[in-house]
């Protein structure tokens, strides 16, 4: 269980995910609304990343 807990690449806030998310998956940051894209694998959510989307 647990969702990830990633952190936006640009200005570090906490990204607020749905729990519905996946690699892959472009998201906003609600802090800078910088596009973010969630990487890693699907199965183990715990060890994404997020990477600088633009
Ligand atoms: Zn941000």
């Amino acid at each position: 269980m647990g969702s990830p807990n990633l952190e936006c690449p640009i200005c570090e806030a906490d990204l607020a995910l749905n729990g519905d998310e996946r690699p892959g998956e472009e998201v906003f940051c609600s802090y800078c609304g910088a596009p973010v894209v969630l990487v890693g694998d699907e199965d183990d959510p715990e060890n994404w990343e997020a990477e600088d989307g633009i």
